[in-house]
């Protein structure tokens, strides 16, 4: 029997609707199966993601005597600070960067604070701010929290600049013995040896040069005593006995030597020491430059031997003392090449007269007569 137009309509309303129903069939899978992936996918990405924290010290400068600031940190994160580290206590990334702020994870300290806070001077140079994860932090991001956190710190620097606000390679300080050695007479054959001596070991000395000594090709000597933070000190031209000259010849020994040494380096000298120390009531008023004498004669002219010049040294020098010796006498900078090494593992620092007068709270003044600090 033939279908009717009606019953042919039915059944193609009924084929439709059952298609309709597989195609929401299959929409409801495939959410379901995008819904798990995602979720899977998600999920797997919170596990395996990893933050990392960037913690750095901040740099600071300051001067010798003021206080010592609180040390400061930049924290910074890369990555989900929602990654839990902790599920007992949900504690995330985001927990330990506050516990970080707070000090509770993290220390900050540096080498001068332990002087410090045993009331003494923090001396002038540069020290590591050192940041670091507290010891129960520390062990948890080195093992537990590994793979979901990465820690990196960069220590800071802590800059102490002197007093007067410039930079000094060296520094003296006046609670430790020291000594000033001096060299008389040069510059000679073996000043430049002795120099490199001093370099070597970053020590100073004084240097009183008579103009007689001084040419042109003295001026890299010259200038290498001042670049090495020795002191440049004036002995006269002709090594003449001052007690026997009139005023204007002792300023005329004074002025030509002055003038040689600035012309070749550019400064005048400091402090001198007249021929063999003799000073009388002209020469004070005369020199306009303190009067260096010495309270240790090493006798290094008249002994000819670098034994018995490091033995005097030895057992005459201490603290406080100006010891002579002379630049021009090979054997005096044998002497004072080996004794060196020695006096610096006795504790002594070795400095400049103008230097120890400093460290000695004394301000010399030109015409004053100066033995030893003490
Ligand atoms: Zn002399």
């Amino acid at each position: 029997m033939p279908k009717t137009k009606k019953q042919l309509k039915g059944k193609s309303r009924r084929r439709s609707k059952r298609r309709q129903a597989k195609i929401n069939r299959i929409c409801l899978i495939l959410f379901a199966f995008v819904l798990t992936v995602g979720t899977i996918l998600g999920v797997s990405r919170i596990l395996t993601e990893s933050a990392v924290i960037h913690i750095e010290a901040k740099s600071v400068e300051i001067y010798q005597d003021s206080e010592v600031p609180q040390f400061e940190t930049f924290i910074t994160v890369e990555g989900n600070t929602e990654i839990i580290l902790d599920k007992t206590n949900n504690y995330s990334v985001a927990s330990l960067v506050e516990d970080l702020e707070e000090g509770i994870a993290l220390s900050v300290n540096c080498v001068v604070l332990e002087n410090y806070a045993e009331g003494e001077d923090i001396l002038e140079g540069e020290y590591i701010i050192d940041a670091y994860l507290t010891e129960e932090y520390l062990e948890k991001v080195s093992h537990e929290w590994k793979k979901k956190v990465k820690v990196e710190i960069d220590d800071g620097n802590l800059a102490v600049k002197n007093k007067i606000g410039y930079w000094e390679e060296e520094y003296i300080d006046p609670d430790q013995p020291m000594i000033a050695l001096t060299f008389d007479d040069g510059p000679g054959d073996y000043t430049m040896e002795l120099l490199e001596a001093l370099e070597e070991y970053d020590v100073h000395a004084t240097f009183f040069m008579q103009g007689y000594n001084i040419h042109e090709d003295d001026k890299e000597t010259i200038q290498k005593m001042l670049d090495i933070g020795c002191e440049i000190g004036n002995h006269s031209t002709t090594h003449a006995d001052f007690t026997t000259l009139n005023v204007s010849q002792i300023q005329s020994e004074i002025n030509q030597t002055n003038e040689e040494i600035f012309d070749l380096v550019g400064v005048y000298p400091t402090v001198m020491r007249p021929p063999y120390g003799a000073v009388n009531d002209t020469v004070k008023s005369t020199v306009g430059l303190p009067i260096i004498l010495w309270n240790v004669d090493t006798l290094d002219w008249k002994t000819n031997d670098a034994n018995d010049v490091v033995e005097h040294i030895l057992t005459v020098a201490g603290d406080g003392d100006i010891v002579l010796m002379h630049d021009t006498k090979e054997w005096s900078v044998e002497a004072t090449i080996e004794v060196i090494p020695i006096l610096l593992e006795q504790g002594y620092q070795l400095v400049t007269v103008s230097e120890m007068a400093e460290a000695h709270g004394v301000t010399m003044v030109s015409g004053g007569r100066y033995f030893f600090f003490d």
